[in-house]
Formats: C-alpha cells, sequence, structure tokens
C-alpha cells in the first residue's frame, strides 16, 4: 500500500501524529493509499521551515529566481503525463482531462515565469524640486494554499508560481482525497533548483486548516473549496490579520436563447455538464431554455449523452467515476429528490453500463427536464454528473433566474445574436461569462474568480490580481542632496 508522506525542508517528511486518511482508487473502489494528517506541531514545524526559508528566497535576486521558474516549467512540461497518471488514479477523470488539468496549471508557471516584468513598479522623476517618487512590491513572507480535490495539480498552480516567483515561501494543504501529484511536483521543484523550504506540503484535514488559518507565522490564505469551508476560511483566516481569497462553491448557468446554433449548444450542454463527471466549479449543470427551443434541445442533450462512454479513466473513457462512495451516493440521492420534487428525468445515471469494476463509484451520465427553481437539483451545487434543464419565456426571465442565484462563479450565453451577447455580459451578475464558449476558464495572464457565493475576498486568483495579492505595495519619496535645496520649511512642497 502506498504511504503518502508531507513534504517539507526539500524533503519527504513522515508524519507522527497517528492519523492517515484512506485514498481510494475511484474506478476500482480499493483503498490505494495511506496519506498522513498532519498535527498542530507538523504544521508549526513546517511554518518555521517556511519563514526560515523566506529570508533568503525573498532576497534571491529576480533573475535567479525566474531562472529556477523556467527550470521548474521545463521539468512540469516533461513529467506531465506522470501527473495526469497519479491524478486519474486518485480522482478518477479520464487521463486526457488529467492532462488538460496540468497544462492549464502550466500556463499560469508561464505567465509566473514573466515576473521580472510583473514585479515593475512606476516611476515619475521630478514631483517637486528634485525629488523623485517610486513604487515597489514586496512579497508578503510566508503563503498557505488550501485546495480541493477536483483538481489537485491545477488549483494549486493557480497560486504557487505566483507565490512563489514574487518571492514567497509556501505551505500547501492539498486534498487528503488525492494527494499523490502535489508530492511529485514538489520533488519537480527541487530538482528545478528550488531553495529547500520555499515549497512545503502539510497533508492532512481540518486540524491542519484551522492551524494554519490561526498561526501568526503565514501571512496569506488562498483556498478553493466548497462555499460552507470557504466562508469559514475567509472569517477564520481575516480574523487572525492574513491576506486571504476563499474561493468556494458554484451553479453555473447556460442561457440558450432561441436564435442559438442548437447542435452548438448541446454540444458544448455535454462537454460543459459531463466533464470530469461534473466535478468542476465551472462545470455546467442548468441549461436554461428561452422557449419555444426547450423540446428541440432536450431532445439533442438527451440523443448525445446516449453516446458517451462511462468506464475507467485509464482506458478511453469519456467520463469516469466520482471521486469517492460517499459523493457518488450523495449525487445518486439528488436523482430521488428530483423525481419526488416533480422534475421530469430523461437520463437516469444509475441506469448506465459502466466499462469498470463493479466496485467503482459509479454514477453515468443524468438529465432532469422541466426543472424549476425551488427544487433542490437546481438550488444546490451537486458537483455530479447531473444535467437539469429550465425552461423560460424570455431572456429577461433567463437573466433574472441566474442573477437570483447566490453563486456566480460562471456562466455562458448561446446566441447568434451580438447585441444581446453584449447586454448579458453587461447585466450578468456572475465573475465569468461565456460567449457561445461553455466553461469561460480565464487564460493565466487575466484573473480567475466568481461572484456572490462562489468568492470570499477582494482578489481573484493568478493574472494581475493574483501579483497583487501575492506582494504588497510601497511607495519611496526620494531627494538626493543638492545645496539649493537646503532651509527650513515646514509645508508641503508646492513646487
Ligand atoms: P471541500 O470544501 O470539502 O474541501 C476543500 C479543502 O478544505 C480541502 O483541502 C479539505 O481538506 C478542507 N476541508 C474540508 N472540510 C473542512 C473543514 N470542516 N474545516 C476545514 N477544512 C476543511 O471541497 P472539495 O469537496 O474538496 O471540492 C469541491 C468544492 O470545491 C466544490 O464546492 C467546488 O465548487 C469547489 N471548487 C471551487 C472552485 C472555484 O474556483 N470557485 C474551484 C474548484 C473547486
Amino acid at each position: 500500500m502506498k504511504q503518502i508522506h508531507h513534504w517539507i525542508a526539500g524533503n519527504e517528511f513522515k508524519g507522527a501524529s497517528g492519523r492517515t486518511g484512506d485514498v481510494y482508487d475511484p474506478a476500482t473502489g480499493e483503498i490505494s493509499g495511506k496519506v498522513d494528517f498532519a498535527s498542530n506541531s507538523e504544521v508549526d514545524h513546517a511554518v518555521s521551515i517556511a519563514k526560515t526559508a523566506f529570508a533568503e528566497w525573498s532576497t534571491t535576486s529576480i533573475t535567479k529566481r525566474t531562472q529556477i521558474m523556467f527550470t521548474f516549467r521545463h521539468l512540469l512540461n516533461e513529467r506531465k503525463a506522470e501527473i495526469a497518471a497519479l491524478i486519474t488514479n486518485e480522482h478518477g477523470k479520464v487521463l486526457a482531462d488529467a492532462l488538460g488539468e496540468v497544462t492549464r496549471g502550466l500556463e499560469v508557471v508561464e505567465f509566473a515565469c514573466g515576473i521580472p516584468h510583473l514585479l515593475k513598479g512606476g516611476y515619475s522623476e521630478g514631483v517637486s524640486n528634485g525629488i523623485d517618487v517610486y513604487s515597489i512590491r514586496q512579497p508578503l513572507g510566508v503563503a498557505a494554499i488550501i485546495s480541493p480535490f477536483n483538481f489537485p495539480a491545477m488549483v494549486p498552480m493557480w497560486f504557487f508560481p505566483v507565490a512563489i516567483a514574487a518571492g514567497n515561501t509556501v505551505i500547501i494543504k492539498p486534498s487528503e482525497k488525492d494527494p499523490s501529484a502535489i508530492n511529485l511536483i514538489a520533488a519537480l521543484w527541487k530538482e528545478a533548483g528550488l531553495p529547500d523550504g520555499v515549497f512545503n506540503v502539510v497533508h492532512g484535514d481540518k486540524v491542519a486548516v484551522d492551524r494554519i488559518l490561526e498561526h501568526p507565522g503565514i501571512s496569506s490564505v488562498s483556498f478553493v473549496g466548497s462555499t460552507t469551508i470557504a466562508k469559514y476560511v475567509y472569517e477564520n483566516a481575516a480574523k487572525s490579520g492574513k491576506r486571504v481569497q476563499a474561493l468556494g462553491g458554484a451553479k453555473n448557468h447556460m442561457l440558450v436563447l432561441p436564435d442559438a446554433d442548437l447542435d452548438l449548444a448541446a454540444d458544448a450542454a455535454i462537454n460543459a455538464g459531463f466533464g470530469s463527471a461534473g466535478e468542476r466549479c465551472m462545470a455546467i449543470s442548468a441549461v436554461v431554455a428561452v422557449e419555444p427551443i426547450g423540446d428541440l434541445l432536450v431532445a439533442k442533450i438527451a440523443e448525445r449523452m446516449k453516446t458517451l462512454k462511462t468506464g475507467d479513466g485509464r482506458e478511453g473513457s469519456d467520463m469516469g467515476p466520482l471521486v469517492t462512495k460517499a459523493h457518488r451516493d450523495k449525487v445518486a440521492s439528488y436523482l430521488d429528490a428530483g423525481v419526488k420534487s416533480g422534475a421530469t428525468l430523461v437520463a437516469d445515471g444509475r441506469e448506465t453500463i459502466f466499462a469498470g469494476k463493479a466496485a467503482g463509484f459509479w454514477l453515468g451520465p443524468t438529465l432532469f427536464d422541466q426543472v424549476t427553481p425551488k427544487m433542490s437539483i437546481y438550488a444546490d451545487e451537486i458537483f455530479g454528473p447531473v444535467l437539469s434543464v429550465l425552461r423560460v419565456k424570455s431572456y429577461d426571465e433567463g437573466l433574472a433566474l441566474i442573477n437570483n442565484h447566490p453563486y456566480g462563479n460562471g456562466t455562458a450565453i448561446f446566441t447568434n445574436d451580438g447585441g444581446a451577447a453584449r447586454k448579458f455580459q453587461n447585466e450578468v451578475q456572475v465573475g465569468m461569462v461565456g460567449i457561445n464558449v461553455p466553461i469561460p476558464v480565464p487564460v493565466a495572464y487575466y484573473s480567475f474568480g466568481g461572484w456572490k457565493n462562489s468568492l470570499f475576498g477582494d482578489t481573484h486568483a493568478h493574472g494581475s490580481e493574483g501579483v497583487h495579492f501575492f506582494t504588497r505595495g510601497k511607495v519611496v519619496t526620494s531627494r538626493w542632496l543638492d545645496p539649493s535645496h537646503g532651509g527650513i520649511n515646514l509645508g508641503f512642497p508646492q513646487n
């Protein structure tokens, strides 16, 4: 059985808390490993190592830091298939999708390779006689990252490349459900020449998270996970004076106008609804059809669903299993809830014939029609392969539905009307908007983040907001001695 340990000070660090968690292979249902759960003192140890490393790393030249970033980028690219395989083994998503998430994370590393440019401040010469003003940005200290199960490589990579390039040191607490990928990434950092102690991993559960939130040696917390925990993390980390960005859950709507290309919309609903078995924070889970196209759109989606292959992600399926049995059963319970509340069950994922071992955590793609806002299948984030279709009479009714939902992560409009699309991008209260693009995840040089209950804090991930989050600004006003500037003057300089 595989043992997954912490990574502290550039080496594997065996946990001694006596507490561990089971890691599963979701496609077989078997336990594949045990992961250490950190105690308070193990978190404290990691923080003290990261704090010590910060003194040297934050003063390492930008040129040297950039060289290490480039080497890391090269190694990550070389070993991405290995990382993807680890993800599929523990998360269940199909290999191509796991490779896709590593590639999206790699793009943030590439963005962070541009840190010499990103850290440049401003300079104003001669703001007053002989006085110059300039701004600089400096790293914060120890940055903590707490990440969810659904993107074990990409989500941590939204944060740590920028944090490290900017001169911070990092402690990551990955999801206990799929912890292996981050340990391989840690080893690649070491190979790239990153000094020991700059990148640390503590595995664990609530105990480790709570210690991170209260620890005075940690400067910032970047959290991604469900809304309940995001809110808890935001409040508690802020209470102890930390800078916090806490990204939460989602319910993403796709509004389909009557003039849309319905084949394109149906393809998009399938890809965005069932990719990664719906375990994506940007998955589409609610298709809002503006009548009279509802019947035709549902027929097109249902027809495409029949072609999807559910099975072991290592063996060429379209969709893998869910991450754990408990999560699979929770998602399946929504199928009963949907039927009970009066929705029409068009395709039932419990009946899907899957290609894999019987004990795997299987649930096939499911489609509900005639869903209404009060139903739990609409109100809740299900985080599984369950797509709901709601019917509305107009664009305005569809927009109101989206804006009234407490989540505001991503959304999409499908239409051939540029004016309607432009109106939507302006009026919708959601952080990331797609126009005929169902999963509008911003590229690395823009910032990722939602509105309302999908993000607590001000700052989104990566892009310029990421650089801002992991640095703090300082403005310097300077004058070099010049005999003509002598004399006493108690007022502000006027010229
Ligand atoms: P989760 O909230 O259960 O766990 C996230 C992290 O918090 C994990 O590291 C976990 O160990 C820790 N945690 C869990 N329970 C805790 C507790 N009681 N106290 C302290 N820490 C705790 O989320 P998950 O199930 O791993 O991931 C799925 C969720 O993440 C979904 O809601 C999804 O929408 C969300 N997500 C959001 C985004 C985004 O960008 N907004 C991206 C990815 C995932």
